[in-house]
Formats: structure tokens, C-alpha cells, sequence
């Protein structure tokens, strides 16, 4: 009965624009709604800090319960992390690397803290959003970059020996420019899956065909804004079914379905999520098709159906349900399970 444990479970998502935070009770059932708070990541993590402290009382006050309740903290970070610690800046303020982050806000909020990335919390979050999920699943995200995260059975996530695990983005894929260069990626390697499957590898194919020839009437040729604007634009693009914009997403899609298919080739996840803002996009369900095609290309015959059973489909694929509170959710899930 819940009357008879007053324990609950915080899961704090920090992103770069905001802090998005969501309460759960002992079995792991949400206590009020979602509370968001503003991110102040590039001022440093004590700045973050008192977001977070924040974030907390407003989630107790709202849910009608004490801060001295929560007896475990999830807590997920937009950059690679370690044992508490961030190994690699991305777009934090300097102070965020090299300090342990998970134990100074233990120490500071009282309650022990779990921390990860935020592909794994997202994919924590969708593992929790699932009642029927127990052969766990891996989730894609492509949005700016290309993230990731896979959740086991059970529901433990797969962090790696080093929290450095499922970095799918920055895994190789083959595929060339026409000229049969190999994209930069942003890591500083070339042929990164992240160099194709992203906003930032749509701003450059977007860039490359816009010169072309065939597209030299396109409307987008026309306008004086920045290739970064003209990305962004893409979509709604997509949603009234221009060709330019409807080739660069096709192009997207079949490449990601297609490094999935490796993907599913390590980790046989049996559920595969895609995440990320397109799955709020009214062609996701084109989107998804392209998806599915580029993994058949890539994929063997047995991860697409049962050999034994011609009705089951091996491998699945669903857009995300969590929203954008997937990962807070997967956060307080994983601290109800860690520390309940
Ligand atoms: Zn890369």
C-alpha cells in the first residue's frame, strides 16, 4: 500500500534548455505531472545545482509530499559520463568535467543519485512507458546529433564498462557523397552514421543539393535565410510533400534503417524505438517506412521474421511514447528500481 510506504523516487532530466524533472512513488506510479525548470548548464554545475533543488520542491509541493520522502535521485546529463564523472565537455560550462557530479549533489540533496546520459535515461524512460517491454529494447534518437540507448531485460540499462557504450552515432556506415568522399562528422572522424542522420548532416546534404542543377528554381534557393534556417525548414517542407525536402528525409531514413540493421546484428534488441522530434512529425509514418526499407537492405532474413514462425516478426519498430518527458520518467523509473 502506498499509505504504508511514503518513499519516493526523483528523476531529473538536465538538458541545455531546460531542467525537466518528474516524481514516482515506490511501485514506480507518477505523482503529479512533469515540472520544468530553466537550464542554466553553461554557468556551471552549482548553478545547475540549485535548478535541480528547485525542481525538487516544486515536485514534492505539488505532489503533496515532503522533500525528506525522496529516497533516491535518478539523474541524466547531455554528454558522455562515468561513475558520476563527464569525461568530454560537449555543451556544458567548463566546471562540469572532471567533477563528480553524482556524488556533490548526493551530498547536497541528501539521497543517494544515480547518474547517466540522456540517450540512456530516454531509453530508460520508454523501457518504463511499456507495460509489455520485458525482452528490453534500443532506442535511436536522431535529432541535432544521433543518440542512442539500449535497456536490457529487466530493465537495467547497458552502460558499458566505461558509460561509454551505444555511442551509435559515431559508428561507421558505408555510404559516400556522390563525388565518393566520406562525410566529416563533428567528432572528428569521417563516415559517422551522425554525419548522415542528423539536423547537422541535413544542413550539409541540404547545402550540396541546393546547388545542384535540378533544384536551382527551388523555393528555398530563393530565400536569403542561413542554410541552418533553410534546415529547420525542411520539415514543415516535408509535411506539404516537396520533393527536395521529401528526398533528403527519404535519403535520412533509409541510411538509419540501414545502420540499425548492424545494430540489431550486436544486440538483437527484439524492440527498436525512434525517438527524437520527427516522431512528432505528421509523415513519421513515411518516415518509419524508409526506416523499415533501409533495414531490410541491410538486414539477414532472420531479424525481420521468425524462420519458425512466418507470422512473427523478429525485430519491431515503434516510434517513442515517452515524449519529451522520457527521460526524467526513465530517470525515476531507474531510481525506483536502484534505490527502492
Ligand atoms: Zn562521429
Amino acid at each position: 500500500m502506498r499509505e504504508s510506504d511514503p518513499r519516493c523516487f526523483a528523476g531529473l532530466d538536465i538538458g541545455g534548455t531546460s531542467v525537466k524533472s518528474i516524481l514516482v512513488d515506490a511501485s514506480g506510479n507518477l505523482l503529479g505531472d512533469m515540472v520544468e525548470v530553466a537550464s542554466r548548464v553553461k554557468d556551471g554545475y552549482e548553478a545547475t545545482f540549485v535548478q535541480l533543488e528547485e525542481a525538487l520542491g516544486l515536485l514534492t509541493d505539488r505532489a503533496g509530499r515532503r522533500q525528506s520522502d525522496i529516497a533516491g535521485i535518478g539523474l541524466d546529463v547531455p554528454a558522455p559520463s562515468s561513475n558520476g564523472v563527464i569525461r568530454v565537455q560537449a555543451n556544458l560550462g567548463a566546471d562540469w568535467v572532471g567533477t563528480n557530479i553524482r556524488d556533490e549533489f548526493s551530498a547536497r540533496a541528501g539521497v543517494p543519485v544515480y547518474m547517466t546520459n540522456d540517450g540512456n535515461a530516454a531509453a530508460a524512460g520508454e523501457y518504463a512507458a511499456r507495460s509489455d517491454c520485458d525482452a528490453g529494447l534500443l532506442l535511436i534518437a536522431p535529432g541535432t546529433g544521433l543518440g542512442g540507448g539500449l535497456v536490457l531485460s529487466g530493465g537495467q540499462i547497458y552502460e558499458g564498462s566505461n558509460g561509454l557504450a551505444l555511442e551509435v552515432g559515431h559508428a561507421s556506415v558505408p555510404f559516400r557523397e556522390a563525388g565518393g568522399e566520406l562525410p566529416d562528422c563533428s567528432c572528428g572522424l569521417t563516415g559517422c552514421a551522425e554525419a548522415w542522420v542528423s539536423l547537422m548532416a541535413l544542413r550539409r546534404r541540404l547545402g550540396i543539393e541546393l546547388a545542384q542543377d535540378k533544384w536551382k528554381d527551388h523555393a528555398l534557393n530563393a530565400s536569403d535565410a542561413s542554410i541552418e534556417e533553410k534546415a529547420y525548414q525542411l520539415r514543415d517542407y516535408a509535411e506539404n510533400d516537396d520533393p527536395l525536402a521529401v528526398s533528403l528525409f527519404k535519403e535520412q531514413a533509409f541510411i538509419l534503417g540501414y545502420a540499425i540493421a548492424n545494430w540489431v546484428r550486436l544486440f538483437d534488441p527484439g524492440l527498436v524505438v525512434i525517438g527524437g522530434g520527427l516522431s512528432e512529425a505528421s509523415f513519421r509514418d513515411r518516415y518509419m517506412a524508409w526506416v523499415i526499407e533501409g533495414f531490410e537492405d541491410g538486414s539477414w532474413p532472420i531479424y525481420l521474421e521468425n524462420p519458425f514462425d512466418t507470422q512473427a516478426v523478429s525485430t519491431q519498430f515503434e516510434w517513442a511514447r515517452g515524449g519529451d518527458s522520457a527521460a526524467a520518467l526513465g530517470m525515476a523509473f531507474v531510481a525506483s528500481e536502484v534505490f527502492g
